[in-house]
């Protein structure tokens, strides 16, 4: 817990752009806490499937949201733990059947207020980067440094199915894009907070730049945001 904030740092854009695994590489450099505003709704997801709740039942979803207890814990190997009502379910919000259905939970605007709320109740105790959809537009408007990261949808797609096949899942390549590219629609097309670049973001594309350049990219920017550059 800090007295007094100083570094927010908002990374929002499509599925598989690699925000998840740049965020916790400046997390680390930076020394603040890394957020991952996706495993929140993802865990509201496997809630749901476990309570035969539809996804399209927003008065019982965001009854979920506001009742559930979801705490991002740092392990002592310095994994990213997603702990749900004291339950671990970390590995659970990965499944395929989840991502398949987060983006049809995550559209109901209860679901999302109660989420945003928590997400805000974090950024006002700690030193953060937090990456998702609608960071920088409506979660943390204020943010000192913005950054919408891409990449081209058959790189984000080969980068996702290299990371679930050593998790062990099976999906094909072609599966992995068509669930990118129904969520990125989704996500784009909602009526509440719809995943755009803030006006005041950086864009960047990751298409052709290794981890280590978009890493460094972001840390140049955020030290220019910084001074008032
Ligand atoms: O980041 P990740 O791909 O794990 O997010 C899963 C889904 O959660 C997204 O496709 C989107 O539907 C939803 N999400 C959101 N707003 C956020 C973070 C994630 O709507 N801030």
């Amino acid at each position: 817990m800090k007295g007094l904030i100083t570094i927010r740092i908002a990374i929002d854009g499509p599925a598989g752009a690699g925000k998840s695994t740049i965020a916790k590489m400046i997390a680390e450099k930076l020394n603040i806490l890394y957020i991952d505003t996706g495993a929140m709704y993802r865990a509201i997801t496997y809630l749901a499937l476990q309570n035969d709740i539809a996804c399209t039942d927003e008065k019982a979803l965001s009854k979920l949201a506001q009742e559930s207890e979801i705490m991002l814990i740092r392990s002592c190997e310095g994994k990213q733990l997603v702990v749900c009502n004291d339950v671990d379910i970390t590995e659970e919000i990965r499944d395929p059947e989840i991502s398949n259905n987060v983006s049809l939970v995550a559209r109901h605007e209860g679901v999302r207020k109660e989420l945003v709320k928590k997400q805000q109740n974090l950024a006002r105790q700690h030193d953060v980067i937090m990456d998702g959809r609608d960071i920088g537009t409506v979660v943390l408007p204020d943010a000192e440094c913005k950054i919408y990261l891409t990449a081209s949808l058959e790189e984000r797609a080969s980068r996702r199915y290299k990371e679930i096949r050593t998790k062990g899942y099976r999906e094909s390549y072609e599966d992995i894009k068509k669930d990118l590219e129904e969520r990125d629609f989704l996500d784009k097309n909602r009526d509440v907070a719809p995943l755009r670049p803030a006006l005041d973001a950086v864009v960047l594309d990751t298409t052709n730049l290794s981890q280590e350049q978009v890493v460094s990219a972001i840390l140049k920017i955020y030290q220019q945001k910084k001074r008032g550059i």
